[in-house]
């Protein structure tokens, strides 16, 4: 899943950067308001993470401006302690959720999920599809009982795959929200891929959850 995060306090976003890539998040940057409305506009991410008092143009403005526009990804508000009027104010202008600062970092990790589930059809913090099972919070992947092991990229593409159960994503969804810019999109990274998560998760198993759409993508199925 691709975040983007808006963000002027440089260490913080550093620190908070790192810990989301560590698990498995891809993760953009934006350093002041101009920057970030540009980014929220223009780059398809499943989520933002978005500091209220930012130079430029505040969090607020950039909030109001894109919900205008019609961009509907989940906004997760950053807030200063006790700030009980940007809290209503952002809810109000569209924000799904708000943490106040300083937080936990394991919180932020719960509200991320919790926004990305609110986006899609999934609503549980275990996807389950057919004896596949999820864990989104620990990472932990089983099918029946046996217990899978997977690369992080592996478990960054088979999560993304679980979030549009039953829906068919393109090779682009693919490496638009699991890959960083620079990867080329020519490439057959995706297929590569695939077929790892296909050794692991269908290959000894009579039912395959993971289906190839011919001419269009991928499909997990269940
Ligand atoms: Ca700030």
């Amino acid at each position: 899943m691709r975040l983007l995060l808006v963000e002027d306090e440089k260490d913080l976003c550093a620190i908070i950067k790192q810990g989301l890539e560590e698990e498995g998040y891809i993760v953009e940057i934006a350093h002041d308001g101009e920057e970030g409305l540009y980014m929220a506009g223009n780059f398809p991410v499943d989520a933002i993470i978005l500091d209220i008092m930012l130079p430029f143009m505040d969090g607020l403005t950039i909030l109001s401006t894109i919900r205008k526009k019609g961009i509907t990804t989940p906004v997760l508000l950053l807030t200063a302690r006790d700030a009980i009027v940007d809290k209503i104010a952002g809810l109000d202008t569209g924000a799904d959720d708000y943490l106040t600062k300083p937080f936990a970092f394991t919180e932020l990790l719960a509200r991320i999920r919790s926004l990305l589930r609110r986006k899609g059809t999934v609503k549980e913090a275990v996807i389950v599809i057919g004896d596949l099972e999820i864990n989104t919070a620990s990472h932990e992947v089983k099918r029946g009982e046996q217990a899978i092991n997977l690369s992080a990229k592996e478990y960054a593409l088979l999560e993304y795959l679980a979030y549009n159960k039953n829906k068919v994503v393109s090779r682009t969804d693919i490496v638009e929200h699991i890959y960083h810019e620079e990867t080329d999109m020519d490439s057959n990274v995706v297929d590569v891929y695939i077929n790892y998560l296909r050794n692991k998760i269908d290959k000894d198993c009579h039912t395959k959850l993971i289906q190839t759409i011919r001419g269009a993508g991928y499909m997990l199925k269940g």
